[in-house]
């Protein structure tokens, strides 16, 4: 089964999408992990990309699409939860001629909880590696466990570019949902509760599928 996992950032996609590996065997398929791979693998693709992050541009569409259907073909997943993909009209064009979704997936919460939740994010610059300073608290306060450097924010997680986000989540990737909607493929879980009891929403909608 071909999943698609979405909702505004901070809303726990990434933990949900672990579980639902977890426990189903899908591959999790995220546009912005896949690149960030092939730009350390240092691939023709990462490089390419690497160039345009850097002068702030965004990927282009074909080459995002590419590394979709390259990912899907080589798994031997019983399916994929996509993440982070279709971001808008177009990108759900792609998807829905190539792939058949069983299922679309949102977990909503509230603006202020996904500013909040963000701005708890911390990262260590050495290893990349991920905290929060309510969820996922280092031993000690402001340094990372495995390497002791400083933890930092990210320019991305500071409110006014979560502010900016969430103002296109809204304008581009809200609508699909008419779209997910008139397929009958459209679920939508409620993404304040605990990690337990989202995915235990989730399993209900997957147990369905299968
Ligand atoms: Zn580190």
């Amino acid at each position: 089964m071909n999943i698609i996992l979405f909702g505004p950032q901070g809303c726990g996609k990434g933990t949900q999408a672990d579980l639902i590996v977890k426990n189903y065997g899908l591959y999790h398929l995220s546009t912005g992990n896949e690149l960030r791979s092939e730009i350390e693998k240092g691939t023709d693709i990462g490089k390419l990309a690497e160039g345009l992050i850097n002068d702030g541009q965004l990927v282009p569409d074909d080459v995002v699409q590419n590394i979709i259907l390259s990912r899907y073909h080589s798994q031997a997943a019983k399916g994929i939860i996509i993440d982070g993909y279709p971001r808008n009209a177009a990108q759900w064009g792609f998807l829905k001629s190539n792939f058949k979704i069983d299922a679309a997936i949102e977990i909503t919460v509230p603006e202020q909880a996904s500013i909040d939740r963000i701005a708890n994010r911390r990262m260590c610059p050495q290893c990349k590696r991920n905290y929060n300073i309510v969820t996922i608290k280092p031993k000690v306060e402001g340094i990372c466990d495995v390497d002791g450097t400083a933890l930092i924010q990210r320019d991305d997680d500071k409110p006014a570019e979560i502010i900016k986000r969430l103002k296109i989540y809204k304008e581009q990737t809200e609508p699909l949902k008419a779209e997910y909607s008139n397929l009958n493929i459209l679920h939508i879980v409620d993404g304040t509760k605990s990690i337990e009891n989202v995915y235990k929403d989730i399993d209900k909608i997957l147990a369905n599928i299968r």
